[in-house]
């Protein structure tokens, strides 16, 4: 298989690498968006958060915390992004990966949510709730 973040894991091409155990492997991101910007992939390859299982999830998720404490002990950032990205066109990389993205003063990142409150009647509110909770039940 083709896989960039594959051949990453074992070793077929080059990556800055910062941890590894029998689950994931993380390593710097390419562009570096902010200092230590960091992804974490697990070894085995699965597309996006669409094809995972809970297990899958449990091994990335579980090691997320230990790489954010070393981030916050390496660079001191003002605050951290965990950002995951599903599909094209935000996901260029279909192996299932979290970025890590360490926030500093003046960075440049534009990484915000919208307050949108204005727009949303509690009847709007109702209907987003409905579609999602059938969708789960379903
Ligand atoms: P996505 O847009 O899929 O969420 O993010 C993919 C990320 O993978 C991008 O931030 C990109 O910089 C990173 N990336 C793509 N190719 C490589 C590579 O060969 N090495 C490393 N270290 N990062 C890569
Ligand atoms: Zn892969």
């Amino acid at each position: 298989m083709d896989c960039i973040f594959c051949k990453i894991i074992k070793g077929e091409i080059p990556a800055y690498k910062l941890y590894e155990d029998d689950k994931v492997f993380a390593f710097l991101d390419i562009t570096q968006g902010t200092k230590g910007h960091t992804l974490i992939v697990p070894k085995k390859h699965v597309k996006n958060v669409y094809d995972m299982s809970e297990e899958d999830a449990q091994a990335v998720f579980s090691r997320v915390p230990k790489l954010a404490k070393a981030l916050k002990k390496a660079f001191n950032p003002i605050g951290l992004n965990i950002i995951n990205n599903n599909d094209k066109p935000l996901q260029s990389v279909f192996h299932f990966h979290v970025h890590l993205i360490p926030r500093y003063e003046n960075d440049g990142m534009t990484l915000t949510t919208v307050n949108r409150q204005d727009d949303y009647e509690k009847s709007d509110y109702l209907n987003v709730q409905d579609a999602i909770v059938k969708a789960l039940n379903e």
